[in-house]
């Protein structure tokens, strides 16, 4: 079973990551982007991790409906709302459980992508976050956190070749093809910090 305290360490393993990989998500923001990825992830994660700190959630959904809550409100981003949305729907599907299986996060984390893509209108193959994060989803339901790490890492890996469709990067069209997308690489980092804790 997940708890709280495992939440939170996802959160705080992710600002970790996040903040060690700054520099990369933003040098992978440059050529289609504005440069500005990896300082987004940067403040919005660490704020997370501060709010958690101060206020001490006691339920998972409390956990992430919190640091949704702060993520939408400290980055000013595309990404910011996105991964706000994320968390914080994935929080409230989640409910007020003390634990949580990790069938029942499986789902709850289908309910917040699926948000994401409502609210962002990106659908699989517009080489955004989506990319990686669906696959993620997939493995989890059959393999748990280790595969959906490796299919979140290979469906970032594989926006290279895309042309974007949504957020910034599409305004370059054909441009687009041939980097990586940085918003599918951090939600790589992400997936890859739900492994970590669980290890
Ligand atoms: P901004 O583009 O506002 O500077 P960021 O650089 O922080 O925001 O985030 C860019 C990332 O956000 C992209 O690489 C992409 O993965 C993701 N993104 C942008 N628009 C969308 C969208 N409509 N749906 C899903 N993801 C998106
Ligand atoms: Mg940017
Ligand atoms: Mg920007």
């Amino acid at each position: 079973m997940l708890d709280a305290d495992f939440f939170r360490r996802w959160m705080t393993a992710t600002a970790a990551s996040v903040v060690r990989e700054a520099e990369r998500l933003t040098a992978l923001d440059s050529p289609i982007g504005d440069a500005d990825h990896g300082s987004n992830l940067q403040r919005g994660f660490t704020a997370v991790s501060a709010v958690l700190e101060k206020e001490a959630p006691q339920t998972p959904g409390a956990v992430l409906v919190l640091a949704g809550r702060q993520l939408i409100s400290t980055v000013g981003g595309a990404s910011g709302p996105l991964y706000g949305t994320l968390l914080r729907r994935t929080g409230k599907a989640l409910g007020e459980a003390d634990e949580v299986s990790e069938e029942e996060f499986a789902r709850a984390l289908r309910v917040g992508v699926d948000a994401v893509m409502q609210l962002g209108g990106a659908a699989p193959g517009d080489k955004t976050m989506i990319d990686a994060l669906v696959p993620a989803l997939d493995a989890l339901d059959d393999g748990g956190f280790g595969a959906a790490r490796a299919a979140a890492e290979q469906g970032a890996e594989a926006t290279t070749p895309l042309q974007a469709r949504k957020g910034r990067a599409s305004y370059l069209g054909e441009r687009s093809i041939g980097h990586q997308d940085p918003g599918a690489t951090s939600s790589a980092l992400l997936v890859a910090a739900l492994a970590e804790v669980a290890e």
